[in-house]
């Protein structure tokens, strides 16, 4: 499976993790569906939408 650098955890996270906070920080998915640790790191949105990993489809 493929892993990403991701800031919000601090780690390489799979591809589908990064897909689960994608959903949150789009508002498509509710805060538990994704990892606590992502979810509750001050401005979250913004370091994800900024995030070179992040997806725009
Ligand atoms: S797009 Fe978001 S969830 Fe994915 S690696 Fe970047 S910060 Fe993490």
């Amino acid at each position: 499976m493929k892993k990403v650098d991701c800031p919000l955890m601090d780690e390489c996270v799979d591809d589908a993790i990064c897909f689960d906070i994608h959903m949150v920080v789009e508002g498509c998915a509710p805060k538990f569906t994704a990892p606590k640790k992502a979810v509750q790191t001050p401005d979250f949105r913004k370091i994800c939408m900024n995030c070179p990993n992040h997806r725009d489809d």
